[in-house]
Formats: structure tokens, sequence, C-alpha cells
């Protein structure tokens, strides 16, 4: 099975930067106020997603592997 990654938004943390969805357009998007949400449950695995995650300024963005829930960002 090929690997997906399950990527979330910590909706409280985060303070509506757009950085995340300009650097990994094809995991995140931004919602009506401007907040970075994924496109979809899960994502292909790619070092834009990861360079996303690691560029937000809060640390919104956690990264899981969706199927063995392994967490990739933040290092665990
Ligand atoms: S980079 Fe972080 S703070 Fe900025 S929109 Fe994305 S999740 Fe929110």
């Amino acid at each position: 099975m090929t690997e997906r990654w399950r990527v979330t938004v910590d909706h409280d943390m985060c303070v509506h930067t757009g950085l995340c969805a300009a650097t990994a357009p094809d995991a995140l998007t931004l919602d009506g106020d401007g907040q970075g949400i994924p496109l979809a449950d899960t994502v292909p695995p790619g070092q834009a997603l990861r360079d996303a995650a690691e560029g937000c300024p809060v640390e919104a963005i956690t990264i899981t592997g969706a199927d063995t829930g392994t967490q990739i960002f933040p290092p665990p």
C-alpha cells in the first residue's frame, strides 16, 4: 500500500499567515478566514508539506502516518 500522511491544523493555534497553503498547495489550503486547512483527510507524502509544517510560525501543523499513526512532524 502506498504511504499516506494525515495532516491536521490546530485551529486554536493558527494565526492565519497563509504560509502553509503557499508552501504546500497540494496538501493545504485556506478557509474563508485565512486559516490553514488540509485539502483532504490524507495526502501523499511530500517535502513541501514537511516544509510547510516546519515553516508554520506557531507549529500548528501536525503530520502523522495515515496507516501507522506514527508522528512525523513535529519529530517525536
Ligand atoms: S502557516 Fe501556520 S499559522 Fe500560518 S495559516 Fe498555516 S497553520 Fe495557520
